[in-house]
Order: structure tokens, then C-alpha cells, then sequence
């Protein structure tokens, strides 16, 4: 088709959506005018129009980099879908359709291609792309190209190349994650000096964070899952690669949908569990963190944390996976004392030099300070990044359920003595059942109903003081031994020591039952109950398309197209038009059967 020539109405005929997003005009336009840029933008922000409507606007082809095949992919059927001429060139794709693709380029038959960057600078390519009109160049995923990033590539490096060999064609670099230091990094090797920087801010504020401490992780997990559409996509990460498979076991025998992903198994494997994960409805992937990057998956409604991230970064980057399409979406994280526990004993096990482990320790520790805050978790979160949230978000468990903070100076100093007086060697619910006062075996064998702390601290309850206890190691007050039986001991002498003294004071949040919280995910319903059956029946007619062309079903319409069809009770192709995400190509190809859909459902 003839393309127009101004990126709001390409936005408009295109991609049909009514508006421009947050910077997406203004960096849209920059492009177009032929200057380069990078651009950081947050997961689901609206990256791809980016380079994709500069791209339609500019005359001559766009070449844009990516790292995965698999998202290439995506992109490019995406694409088709609103009628663009789009093609990719990687090891993936056939031969006889690497052959058509470069030949629409040579005949400018195709307007955007999506490239590994091996691909790109394999010199035959380059010579070719010398004698062909070049409308820009995106680099997608621009941190791969720094050491500073966490998915360096080094084939991203050799990019540098095209500011040298193509001056006149604008670049432009695109990533959802880059710190400073990463940021200059990119800036530096992709040669982007007298480019533009558009800085986004981090919030995704349709995410609602939820973070519980583990009572019964199992019932946790079941409880929430429950509490959701079985219809829902989502993740759940497991650190090792043997819980992922338990517990997708676990979860299949229960009669969810699940399947596990890990780097251990067979590539093949992987790659249909994957492809499942794009296409199918309601699958549930429990995965080590080997799976999510280059998933480009719009409606995954949920991530499940069931073990610790490393860092609020990791946490950031991993819940962001869920809504990108924009609708509600929910992060659950739980965590234990143990797990606490475990990632301090990973970091001082691992190889690294003391100055790395040293980073790593206060960077985790950031990450228990979020989790056991009692402010806004959203609000802990962009300061982490340097951004900035006036009030409580309003969506997240402490701003739902606000906790109340208390001096837990005294509490605190009954805990520690208990644990020195018991010789720093026994474990959570050993040192609870003392100061309870209980009638145990041991504590009978031990002597230990004998102790000053015996019987100190029967006015909370067992879950109340774990809850105190992970405050502790939250704080570095507590340490406890993995390596052991999760036996407790003292944090340094300096930081105990004041404590114990009365020379300092330590605030902790209200202690509470562990199970208020996870309920709170069945409120953040992304579809309402009066639009429920006509959003279900044009899911059934989007997903008996998808199965029909062989992808998956968002490429079609996403979610968010179909809510507000559902919700439109439009009658004819005009009212359908209008409607955000249904732009000319995807009117004429889907248009009446969409009608038909809706007909069926008013006459029922
Ligand atoms: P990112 O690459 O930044 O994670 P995408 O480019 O995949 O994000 O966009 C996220 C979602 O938002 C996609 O479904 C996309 O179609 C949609 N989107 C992007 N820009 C707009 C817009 N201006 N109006 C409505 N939806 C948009
Ligand atoms: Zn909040």
C-alpha cells in the first residue's frame, strides 16, 4: 500500500491507534528528521513505533538489530498484520525467503527488516546495503552492546561501524534498561554523540506489586492463582532449574496449565515450551530467569516470584514482563528468611572479588529493604532509579493494606538475646517456641524453659515473630546459617551491640499474620464482569484464527483491542474503526468477523 508521509496519520491508518505516548512524538520526530537518538523507555512504553513509524515515514529501507530470533519474529508477523512490508534475515528463516527479502530490498519492495547483528555486518551485507536507499537504522536492545548491561553481546560491538559507513542515515538505539554507567556505555560504542537522549520514566503503573513473606508457599501460590482467570497467561521464577520442574509438576497435578523452563533443557524442549507460551491462552511457564528476555509477550498477566530476585533491577526487569499491553496486571513476590539467607551464602560462595561481593551485599539489601518496608512499594522502587512518586501509588499491597510502623526496639532486644543465650545455633522456630514459652522436647532437653527469655514474648504471635525475625535479617541484625540448619546468630558485633544496649532504637513495621495480602490480587480483574461474555466469545474467534495462520493470538488484536470492542457494542465497520488498535489493514482483514461475533452475542 501507499504509505502516507506524516507519522501522525501513519499512527492513525497503520497501527490505528488514536494518540501519541508520552515522548513517543517528539522522538518519532527527531528521527524522521534524520537525527539520531536513544531512546530508554520502560518495558511496554511503546518502544517499537519508534523506529517502526520513522521507518514507514522516511523513504528507503530500515534496518533494525535485534538479539533474538524469536522476537524478530513476533515483530515482523505483527507487522504483516497491519499490512507492512516486513521481513527478517537470521539463521531461522529459510532460504528461499532470505532470497525473497533481499530482493525486495534491492527493488524497494520492503520497508522495515529486522536483522542479527552478525548478519548486518557480514561484509557482503554491508556492500549490498551500500547500493540500497537506507531509511535508518534501530538498534533494539542497545544495553547487549555494554559489558555494563546485564545481556552483553559481543556482536553488538562491531556496531560502531554504521555511524562511520552510513553518516547520512539516521540511528537510533533503543533499550528498556540501562543505569548511567550503561547508558554512557551505550552512547559511547554505538558512536551516539550528537544524538538526542529521551529518558522516560520507570513506573508502570498498571503493575500492582504485592509482596508477602512464605507461611505455606504452596496454599500462597494456590490461593492467588486461584484468585485469577484461569484464562491468564503468566510466569512464575524458581532460582533452581529442579523447582521449576517440581513445581510445574506440582501445579499440573493440581490441573493448572503449567509448563518449565530452564537453560538445562534440551534447546528443542525449550523452544516448544516457548512457542507454546506465545500461543496458547491460560499457560502458566515456572522458569528460571534464563526465560523472559526477548519474550515479547503483551498480555502476560502475572509474574510469581517463589524465590528472591538478586537486586531491585532484577526485580524490575523480571515483573515488567507482565502488562505490557498496558492493562492490570500484578507482581507477587514471596519470600522466607531461608531465602534471605540463601542469596547472602550465593554471593559470599561465589568466585567474584570481595569489591564485586561487596556491590552485590548492599544491592540485595536494597531489595530486603523493599520487601520489608512499609511504605510504598512503588514508591521505594523509582527512587531505586532515581525517579520520583509525590504520593502512595495506590496500587501495590502496602498502599492497599497500609502497615503500621512501631518502635520494635524491645521486641528486637528480647529476640537477640534469646539467640545469644541459646549459643547462636538454633533455628527460627526454636528460638520462637522459648520466647512463647512452649512445652517442647527440646526445650525441656536444652534446659532452656531455665532462660531469663523464656516466656518473654507471648504477646505475639508465631507467625508475628518471624515476621520480626526477617525484619532482623532485613537488617543485617540476624544472620542465618544455610550452610547448617538455618540456625541464628548475631550480625556484627557494631551493629547488634547499640541495640542490645538501648543506644539505639529500631523501628519495624506492625507485625502481622502472614495472609492478609495475596486476596487482594482478585480486585485488579482486568475485565469487568458486564463485558466478560462478549470479550470470552472474541477470544475464541481470535484464538480459532490464530491456530488457523499459526500465530500467536496478540498478533491479531491484543487484549486491550478486544476489551474495547467488547465494550464499544459497535455495529458497523465505522464504529469498529474507531476503535484504539484497529487500524486500515487489520479493518479489512478482521473487520466483519469481528461484527458477525458481536451480532451473535446481542441475539443471545
Ligand atoms: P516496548 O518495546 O517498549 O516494551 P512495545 O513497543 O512492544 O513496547 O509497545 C507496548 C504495547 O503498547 C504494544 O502493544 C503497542 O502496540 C502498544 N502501543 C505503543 N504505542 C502506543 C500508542 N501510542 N497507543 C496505544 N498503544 C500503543
Ligand atoms: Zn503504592
Amino acid at each position: 500500500m501507499s504509505l502516507p508521509h506524516d507519522p501522525e496519520q501513519v499512527l492513525h491508518d497503520v497501527f490505528g491507534y488514536p494518540r501519541f505516548r508520552g515522548p513517543q512524538k517528539a522522538i518519532i520526530e527527531h528521527v524522521v528528521g534524520g537525527g539520531d537518538a536513544l531512546v530508554l523507555m520502560p518495558t511496554g512504553g511503546g518502544k517499537s513505533l519508534c523506529y517502526q513509524i520513522p521507518a514507514l515515514c522516511r523513504s528507503g529501507v530500515a534496518i533494525v538489530v535485534s538479539p533474538l530470533i524469536a522476537l524478530m519474529r513476533d515483530q515482523v508477523e505483527a507487522l504483516r498484520q497491519l499490512g507492512v512490508r516486513a521481513g527478517a534475515l537470521n539463521s531461522s528463516v529459510e532460504a528461499d525467503e532470505a532470497r525473497a527479502t533481499l530482493r525486495a530490498m534491492h527493488n524497494g519492495e520492503i520497508d522495515i527488516v529486522y536483522m542479527a547483528p552478525e548478519r548486518l555486518l557480514a561484509d557482503d551485507m554491508l556492500d549490498r546495503l551500500d547500493t540500497i536507499p537506507l531509511s535508518l537504522f534501530a538498534v533494539d536492545e542497545a544495553h547487549c552492546v555494554s559489558q555494563w548491561g546485564h545481556d552483553f553481546r559481543p556482536e553488538y560491538r562491531g556496531l560502531d561501524l554504521l555511524a562511520t559507513r552510513y553518516p547520512q542515515v539516521p540511528r537510533i538505539a533503543l533499550t528498556a534498561t540501562a543505569d548511567g554507567p550503561t547508558r554512557r556505555d551505550i552512547v559511547e560504542r554505538l558512536a551516539l554523540g550528537r544524538g538526542e537522549v529521551f529518558v522516560s520514566g520507570f513506573d508502570r503503573p498498571n503493575i500492582r506489586y504485592l509482596v508477602e513473606p512464605k507461611a505455606s508457599t504452596n496454599k500462597q501460590l494456590e490461593d492467588f492463582l486461584d484468585s485469577r482467570p484461569s484464562s491468564e497467561s503468566g510466569i512464575i521464577y524458581c532460582m533452581s532449574r529442579s523447582k521449576t520442574e517440581r513445581t510445574a509438576e506440582w501445579l499440573r497435578d493440581k490441573g493448572y496449565h503449567a509448563l518449565p523452563y530452564h537453560a538445562g533443557l534440551d534447546a528443542r524442549v525449550r523452544a516448544d515450551h516457548q512457542d507454546r507460551f506465545l500461543k496458547e491462552e491460560g499457560l502458566i511457564m515456572v522458569a528460571t530467569i534464563a526465560f523472559g528476555m526477548g519474550v515479547d509477550k503483551p498480555d502476560v498477566r502475572f509474574v510469581v516470584h517463589l524465590d528472591l530476585p538478586k537486586n531491585l533491577e532484577a526485580y524490575y526487569q523480571e515483573t515488567g514482563r507482565a502488562g505490557r499491553d498496558g492493562l492490570p496486571s500484578t507482581a507477587l513476590l514471596l519470600y522466607g528468611a531461608q531465602d534471605v539467607a540463601k542469596v547472602f551464602s550465593f554471593i559470599e560462595g561465589s568466585e567474584a572479588a570481595e569489591e564485586q561481593k561487596r556491590i552485590e551485599r548492599n544491592k540485595f539489601s536494597a531489595l530486603l529493604g523493599f520487601c520489608e518496608s512499609a511504605r510504598c512499594r512503588r514508591q521505594i522502587l523509582l527512587e531505586y532509579f532515581s525517579d520520583h512518586l509525590d504520593q502512595g501509588c495506590g496500587n501495590c499491597d502496602t498502599c492497599l493494606n497500609p502497615v503500621e510502623t512501631i518502635d520494635g526496639t524491645v521486641i528486637a532486644q528480647k529476640l537477640l538475646s534469646c539467640v545469644y543465650r541459646t549459643e547462636q545455633r538454633f533455628g527460627a522456630g526454636h528460638i520462637i517456641d522459648i520466647l512463647r514459652g512452649g512445652d517442647t522436647d527440646r526445650i525441656r532437653q536444652y534446659g532452656h524453659d531455665k532462660l531469663s527469655t523464656y516466656g518473654l514474648g507471648t504477646d505475639l504471635s508465631k507467625s508475628e515473630w518471624q515476621s520480626v525475625i526477617r525484619q532482623l535479617v532485613a537488617a543485617g541484625l540476624l544472620v542465618v546459617d544455610v550452610e547448617g540448619h538455618g540456625g541464628l546468630h548475631l550480625g556484627p558485633a557494631e551493629r547488634v551491640r547499640p541495640l542490645l544496649r538501648g543506644e539505639q532504637q529500631l523501628e519495624i513495621t506492625r507485625p502481622r499474620k502472614d495472609k492478609v495480602r495475596a486476596r487482594e490480587s482478585g480486585a485488579s480483574r482486568t475485565v469487568p464482569e458486564h463485558a466478560r461474555p462478549v470479550f470470552e466469545a472474541l477470544r475464541g474467534w481470535r484464538k480459532r484464527l490464530a491456530e488457523t495462520q499459526g500465530v500467536p493470538p496478540y498478533v491479531i488484536f491484543h487484549d486491550a483491542t478486544l476489551l474495547a470492542i467488547a465494550e464499544s457494542g459497535a455495529s458497523s465497520l465505522a464504529h469498529l474503526a474507531g476503535i484504539s488498535g484497529i487500524g486500515a489493514a487489520k479493518l479489512e482483514r478482521y473487520g466483519d468477523g469481528v461484527l458477525e461475533v458481536l451480532a451473535a452475542e446481542r441475539a443471545v
